[in-house]
């Protein structure tokens, strides 16, 4: 059995390194977009011809969302500070990382990708770089950042530039994990703003979580969260401000005390961190969100064993209920790059939230049943996060934030019809 296991790994690790050194070598190219056959063609697409929309941007500086592919291009921008759970690999090895965003963001939202590794730590001057290289994007996809910096250059970057910009380890996943939350207490037949929540970390996906967790009614005084030392409370000290923020006024300081009658526990921590015992104590109807990549915080088959009641979704596609961000970061700049928002804000966010979650209690398509070669899918325990290969998630979410953006007065472009928009994403 587990000379088959090495064999089956040895083999995966194999094919990741010959699907990726295979011509063209990495994951996406550049194609040119207009005829170039011709002399005629390339004196249009260069001199002397190009010279003509550059002085039409001159002089009406709008004008590069009509004659430069900008308000189609998003950059993924990465220091390599924090790659999946691999840690500080540095900015040559988190390439394939922001290859593979790039081809996510084409495949799933026709949006073109620049992936941009800066060989950059010290935060001020990473975001004097992004802000340089600013005017060749429609927008920004900041990814792969350790935390606390993750945070600061974020928070500086949306001030100073006015395209969508999102720091995805952040947003995507608060995201994501909102809109399966939404739809767990509903199945649980809970209230958010009566629930008691344990999270398990602090970091960049933790504490963008929890924000937006309590933008849709969680009460702060019901959070408990831990960090690697344990419960964020007022005994500790030397917290940093996101931390701060969540001192809780306990004299609890396990996570084992934490969990006790605890409605829900979102694990953005570390694996197997959580034992059954743990699990146990845990309110009835318990939703476990256990996050860490590439192994939960709580084995899903374990949690199960110890448990009939938990409803539980993880970070891993081999189990029901993945969070996963490609559900939202394509279709998200989608919508914003479609109406030019200045920005992605709250409003937004919250958009991409309820179509996400509004998704999964629609009856699912034959096709999508028929890609995850199963037999239903039904909303309740085994299903409350949509599946990334549902081609439904374009037009909800993209359609949901661009009319965010516009009535939060963040678009500089209002769709009109938004029938005719649908079927231009359907295209
Ligand atoms: P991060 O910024 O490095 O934060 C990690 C946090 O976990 C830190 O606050 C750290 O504590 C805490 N931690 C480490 N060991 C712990 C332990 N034994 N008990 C409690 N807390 C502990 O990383 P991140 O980007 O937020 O990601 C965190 C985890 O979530 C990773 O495993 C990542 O793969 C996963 N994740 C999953 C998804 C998804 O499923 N879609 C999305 C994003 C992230 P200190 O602050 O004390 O160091
Ligand atoms: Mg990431």
């Amino acid at each position: 059995m587990s000379n088959k296991r090495n064999r089956d790994e040895k083999n995966f690790r194999q094919a990741a390194l010959d699907y990726h050194q295979s011509e063209p070598k990495g994951k996406v190219e550049v194609i040119p977009s207009k005829p170039h056959s011709s002399q005629r063609d390339l004196s249009l697409a260069y001199s002397p011809g190009v010279a003509i929309p550059c002085m039409e941007i001159f002089d009406h500086p709008e004008k590069v969302y009509d004659y430069t592919g900008k308000g189609n291009l998003v950059a993924v921008i990465s220091n390599g500070t924090a790659v999946l759970g691999l840690g500080d690999i540095g900015p040559e090895a988190s390439k394939p990382v922001m290859e593979g965003k790039g081809l996510l963001f084409k495949i799933f939202a026709d949006i073109n990708v620049f992936d941009i590794e800066i060989n950059e730590k010290d935060p001020d001057k990473f975001i004097q770089t992004v802000k340089a290289i600013s005017p060749t994007f429609g927008g920004i996809n900041l990814e792969d950042i350790k935390a606390p910096e993750a945070f600061y250059i974020e928070q500086k970057l949306k001030e100073e530039l006015d395209i969508p910009l999102m720091h995805d380890d952040q947003h995507g996943t608060a995201i994501i994990s909102a809109a399966a939350l939404i739809n767990a207490l509903e199945i649980a037949n809970k209230k958010i703003d009566e629930i008691k929540m344990v999270v398990n970390g602090a970091g960049a996906a933790a504490i963008a979580c929890t924000n937006l967790y309590m933008a849709l009614g969680l009460k702060k005084e019901n959070i408990l969260m831990c960090d690697s030392k344990g419960v964020i409370n007022h005994k500790r000290e030397n917290l940093t401000a996101e931390k701060l923020d969540y001192v809780a006024n306990t004299d609890k300081t396990t996570l084992e005390e934490a969990l006790e009658n605890a409605d829900v526990f979102v694990g953005l921590s570390k694996g197997n961190v959580v034992t059954p015992e743990m699990l146990k104590k845990m309110a009835e109807n318990p939703i476990v969100f256990a996050l860490a990549n590439p192994d939960p915080e709580i084995d899903y088959t374990l949690a199960m064993e110890t448990r009939k009641d938990v409803l539980m979704a993880t970070g891993r596609s081999d189990f029901p209920n993945q969070v996963n961000n490609v559900l939202g970061f394509p279709y998200i700049f989608r919508g914003a790059l479609d109406v030019q928002a200045k920005g992605i804000n709250e409003a937004m966010k919250l958009a991409a939230v309820y179509a996400i979650a509004d998704l999964a209690k629609e009856p699912v398509p034959e096709a999508v049943i028929l890609t995850y070669n199963l037999k239903n899918l039904n909303f309740g325990p085994d299903y409350f996060i949509p599946k990334p290969f549902d081609n439904r998630l374009i037009t909800k979410v993209s359609m949901a934030v661009a009319k965010a953006a516009m009535e939060s007065g963040i678009a500089r472009k209002n769709i009109e019809d938004f029938e005719q928009y649908e079927n231009q994403l359907l295209d």
